[in-house]
């Protein structure tokens, strides 16, 4: 399976079990802030409430629990995901990226500037600043937006 953060090696898909799914099984950490980024969205996208919940910064979860981010990702049917920007100071990480995502057969574009913390090696999420969100209606015999290459009728649509 090819990881739905969409990361590349070499022009090639990277595969789930060689790019975000060692993350989300707490097999190995995060180096930087970008990956820590696209492995919370892999895990928005494969319904990983735990996963979520985890790596957002502790006093910055507001009243959520893990149910909460469970129901969320799980309600969401994610897309794509673009990385803009990403760069890290000391221990802060800075990730501008636009994630996709879609409603009946609307396309939503969520642009977020989002900050990361690096706390005991580990990277978290703390919050993140949104951009204006975007929404285009999705033609069932266009090109799906994630990219496959497939009739959006055939893929995200069907
Ligand atoms: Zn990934
Ligand atoms: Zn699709």
């Amino acid at each position: 399976m090819v990881c739905p953060c969409q990361n590349k090696s070499d022009e090639k898909a990277k595969a789930y079990s060689d790019c975000c799914e060692p993350l989300h099984l707490g097999l190995i950490k995060t180096v930087t802030a970008e990956q820590l980024m696209r492995s919370r969205y892999s895990a928005f996208y494969l319904g990983l409430g735990q996963y979520i919940y985890n790596t957002h910064y502790p006093g910055f979860r507001g009243n959520a629990n893990v149910e909460d981010y469970q129901a969320s990702a799980e309600n969401t049917t994610w897309c794509r995901l673009e990385i803009l920007n990403s760069q890290t100071t000391g221990n802060a990480g800075i990730v501008e990226f636009k994630a996709y995502f879609i409603e009946k057969d609307k396309l939503h574009c969520l642009h977020e500037i989002s900050n990361f913390v690096l706390d005991n090696e580990q990277w978290f999420y703390t919050d993140g600043n949104y951009q204006p969100k975007k929404v285009e209606k999705i033609y069932r015999n266009d090109p799906c937006p994630c990219q496959s290459g497939l009739k959006a009728k055939k893929c995200h649509l069907a």
